[in-house]
């Protein structure tokens, strides 16, 4: 099982005991998500040190005016690294300037497209500006829309060719359109994550994620679709590896 998207330096937990605790249940590949020049740099070094973990480089839309192109060009160069984002829009929490989420947001495109990398797209309240400019920009780029949450979008999401990944909230009582959603989204193009230390599925709810959790979000969706865990396995291996081409 593959937690496609986690933040292991903000999990305040040693890092061996998140991975023992994942490998447990079976979570054998994660990446791990930098959000500011800090956490890019705890991603690589988590990623050197450990072959079960991938990086994710980039510049989260609330962090949208520490970007350092040359930073994070160099980072996004890295042979773990497997992926450009989050990046996005949000203006859910406004916590940069739209001009200078949008900025960060092109930049990151370009690069994932230079460097032939999977895009990771972080996006709240910001449906339309965010779908608008990954059509214009994005052509050719893998697109995942992480922590999915426009149910109502999901037709042009598949359309548009993109990954759509799960996180733990598609396990609350009250999202049922997100489950269901869970259930039309073409097996190549599905994952699912944890977001840790965010969002941890219901069971859990409240306390800090962490990476094994993802197996109870893997159960879940399984049962909306209906296939073995087993299977769902097998396509979210496959799905992940044409992905993030590892
Ligand atoms: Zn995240």
């Amino acid at each position: 099982m593959i937690d496609s998207h986690t933040h292991l330096d903000a999990c305040r937990q040693p890092l061996s005991e998140l991975l023992a605790r994942a490998e447990a249940v079976g979570v054998d590949r994660l990446v791990t998500v930098g959000t500011d020049p800090a956490s890019c740099a705890a991603a690589l070094a988590a990623a050197d040190r450990h072959p079960s973990v991938w990086a994710a480089i980039g510049c989260h839309p609330n962090h949208a005016e520490l970007l350092d192109e040359e930073q994070l060009r160099r980072d996004a160069a890295h042979p773990r690294c497997v992926a450009i984002g989050e990046t996005g829009l949000d203006y859910y929490r406004d916590g940069a300037p739209r001009e200078a989420q949008m900025r960060a947001f092109e930049f990151q495109i370009a690069l994932a497209q230079q460097l032939d990398k999977a895009l990771v797209i972080h996006t709240r309240d910001a449906a339309e500006d965010t779908l608008t400019l990954l059509g214009e920009r994005a052509a050719g780029v893998r697109v995942v829309l992480h922590c999915f949450s426009m149910p109502e979008r999901l037709e042009d999401c598949v359309a548009a060719g993109w990954w759509i990944s799960f996180a733990g909230n598609v396990t609350y009582p009250k999202n049922a359109a997100l489950a269901e959603a869970a259930t039309r989204v073409p097996p190549e193009r599905l994952l699912v994550e944890t977001d840790a230390p965010y969002l941890a599925p219901q069971s859990q709810r409240g306390k800090p994620n962490e990476p094994a959790a993802v197996h109870e979000t893997a159960t879940f969706v399984a049962e909306q679709r209906g296939v073995a865990y087993a299977e769902l396995e097998r396509q979210l291996d496959a799905g992940a590896a044409s992905l993030y081409a590892w």
